[in-house]
């Protein structure tokens, strides 16, 4: 290194002086606009007067502000007041759009009145179980098929499985074909919704419950009606997409078919994709035949 260069290195390298680096402070002061709970020493130092922590850092010549321990503290539970806050929102209207409705907007696991049949207990246990078991049972895209007589508490538990998973955030639609056949029929006239955004929208929605299936109008003068096309194009986009879908009916598979005409190859196809099929007896438990691939 020539003798010149050295100099200069020497020079440029020399920590700045104490009264160098006060003044640096000092004209960054000048134009700062003072905050709450700020405090200047007479060093020309910002500081915090709750935890005395710097509110400023310099590098040589160069100074700037920054956050102490309080506010970056505050930042933080201002952030996650917003995402509580933007959460909720979210709920709220993943909540509104599963039609839950008002009979069932509350039901829970918790709320259960347990005081019923042996066989209702284990169905408990089993939907929660899908409900704990959200990720296999998405990734393996399981169902139930629940079924028993008429106030056996089959919608109670599917509204319970759906509000379960609603808390998570998961995308919910609680519906059965009636209501998925009126929606249809107003398609028809309605613009701002077309029947196959709608038929898209049961097609891959998280969770679909399908509530009550079995009581809507399969066969008319003899021919099966149009809206058994709907049902196994809803059933067959489901089960091709693997996509979790439960089903609550007061009928047995076989009396789908055979009692409800619906078609065979929708019931096949619900069959398949329902991995638990819990029947629901309404009296003193016994156990059933199922012969089944669930995991829970
Ligand atoms: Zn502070």
């Amino acid at each position: 290194m020539g003798e010149l260069a050295k100099m200069f290195f020497e020079t440029s390298n020399e920590p700045l002086s104490e009264e160098e680096l006060l003044t640096a402070r000092k004209n960054y002061f000048a134009r700062y606009k003072m905050r709450e709970g700020d405090c200047l020493t007479e060093n020309y130092e910002l500081v915090c007067e709750h935890c005395k922590g710097k509110r400023y850092w310099q590098d040589g010549k160069f100074v700037a502000g920054c956050l102490c321990k309080c506010q970056s503290q505050a930042l933080e539970e201002q952030r996650e007041l917003e995402q509580k806050k933007q959460r909720l929102m979210r709920f709220e209207k993943l909540k509104q759009a599963s039609l839950l409705g008002e009979r069932y907007k509350n039901a829970s696991f918790d709320s259960l009145d347990l005081n019923r049949p042996q066989d209702f207990i284990d169905a408990v246990a089993r939907c929660k179980n899908f409900c704990e078991r959200w990720e296999d049972v998405k990734k393996e895209g399981l169902g139930i098929y629940l079924y028993g007589d008429v106030g056996t508490g089959k919608s109670l538990l599917t509204a319970c499985i759906g509000n379960y998973l609603l808390a998570k955030m998961i995308p919910v639609l609680f519906t059965n074909f009636f209501e998925i056949s009126k929606q249809i029929k107003k398609s028809f006239s309605d613009n701002s919704i077309t029947e196959s955004d709608f038929i898209e929208k049961l097609a891959t929605i998280d969770l679909l419950i399908i509530d009550d299936i079995g009581t809507e109008q399969m066969v008319k003068n003899g021919e099966k009606t149009w809206l058994q096309d709907k049902i196994y194009d809803v059933v067959n986009a489901r089960y091709v997409n693997k996509k979790p879908t439960i089903f609550s009916s007061n009928e047995s598979l076989v009396d789908l078919v055979e009692n409800c005409g619906l078609m065979k190859k929708t019931v096949d196809r619900i069959a398949a994709m329902s991995t638990a099929k819990i029947k629901l007896q309404g009296t003193s438990y016994r156990l059933t035949e199922q012969q089944e691939t669930s995991i829970f």
